[in-house]
């Protein structure tokens, strides 16, 4: 989820503060779960090593033999990336009238150098009930469930009434590289079509090993990067002066990391936190509650904030994630250069971001631009309209 879009709003569906569950008896049809996941997650995907095209070619060989006809299964690779394949398979509905569901999950996977990893990033390591691995949640856990459910549905002789479209896409980690699921809306629209589409996102929550909660994502937040930068004559370091490219920026970035954005509470976070309130209890339920009140309480909004993940749900965040400065010990910098990672709002602009950071920044010496593709704003979330009909 390093660089996937982040979640604005989650729909609290089904809450129970339930005690931690031991962990189930094997079901059927666990171990081929098992060794699909497994499969999975140890075919490196990065976009640096590895092959989402290898990757989808493996799930594809699963569905065939469980009896996908080779006309249900399209093995999609962009023209010049051969390594960035994309699988779309289709269970055929009853209703030919009734639009399809789309269950869709990236196989890509983020970088993982392996000397920051305890474990091998790309060996599936299970130790007391929970996967180590890279990809093991995000969003491998989804494609291998996904794929696996496919196979099931095929094997069971499932006919649900509309058509199940199962997409397997790359390039979600980095799309400023190659964006699959948007390539494949592109150029294979019609066989993307659905009523609506089941995607990574929402997650959930636990508290120890309790569940609290699992969301359905009504919104979403876009990702965008800004570059700054700081240029400068440069000299000696024996000889030198207040006006530095690593000082402007250091202010520049000390600045950034203590502003908050403002608090705003759409129609899902609102519902959200009404349904999350009586759940969690405690301080944050009453805080939650407490942050309904029109106009929105700072008091609250504030107290919420200090759990990063909800600080997040209310606001656009900014925050600096590399920097690069300097070019020789012995020398004053002459280019000063930092990303600023950003996740906007629905209903914001990056443009309006961008000249909200320069406000707060305050010092003309530090250049801002947008870096990488510009990202859409994203639509505002309205929860009756939107929501699947039922089936
Ligand atoms: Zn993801």
């Amino acid at each position: 989820m390093i660089r996937t879009l982040a979640v604005t709003a989650a729909l609290a569906l089904s809450a129970t503060a339930a005690a931690a569950q031991p962990a189930p008896p094997n079901f059927p049809g666990q171990a081929e779960f098992r060794d699909l996941y497994k499969e999975l997650i140890e075919t490196n995907t990065t976009v640096s090593a590895g092959s989402c095209t290898t990757a989808a070619q493996e799930m594809a060989a699963r569905l065939k033999a469980a009896g996908y006809a080779d006309g249900d299964l399209q093995l999609l690779i962009p023209p010049n990336r051969p390594k960035d394949g994309n699988l779309i398979a289709v269970l055929h509905g009853a209703d030919p009238k009734a639009k399809a569901i789309l269950l869709l999950a990236h196989i890509d996977v983020v970088e993982a150098k392996r000397e920051d990893w305890e474990r091998d990033p790309f060996k599936l390591v299970e130790e007391k009930g929970y996967f180590y691995a890279r990809g093991a949640s995000d969003d491998k856990a989804m494609a291998a469930s996904f794929t696996d459910a496919m196979i099931r549905y095929k094997k069971e002789g499932f006919k649900p009434r509309r058509d199940i479209k199962l997409a397997l896409t790359c390039g979600e980690e980095t799309p400023d590289t190659f964006n699959g699921a948007h390539w494949l809306m592109t150029t294979h629209r019609s066989d993307m079509e659905a009523a609506f589409a089941l995607n990574e996102g929402a997650g959930g929550r636990l508290q120890g090993d309790a569940r609290v909660y699992l969301g359905i994502q009504a919104g979403e937040k876009v990702y965008q990067d800004y570059t700054l930068e700081v240029t400068n004559p440069g000299g000696h370091s024996s000889r030198p002066i207040r006006d530095n490219a690593i000082y402007h920026l250091a202010g520049g970035l000390s600045k950034i990391g203590l502003y908050d954005f403002p608090a705003h509470l759409n129609e899902a976070t609102r519902l959200h936190f009404e349904r999350m309130s009586p759940i969690l209890g405690g301080q944050m339920g009453a805080d939650m509650k407490a942050a309904l009140a029109q106009p929105t309480p700072a008091a609250a909004v504030t107290s919420i904030a200090r759990d990063p993940g909800y600080n997040s749900m209310m606001r656009t965040t900014c925050v600096a994630t590399m920097v690069n400065a300097g070019h020789a010990l012995n020398a004053l910098p002459q280019r000063a250069t930092a990303n600023v990672n950003c996740r906007i709002l629905p209903g914001e602009a990056p443009e309006a971001v961008m000249a909200q950071l320069a406000k707060v920044m305050d010092d003309p010496a530090i250049h801002i631009k947008l870096a990488g593709e510009k990202s859409p704003v994203s639509p505002p979330p309205s929860l009756s309209p939107n929501m699947p009909e039922r089936p």
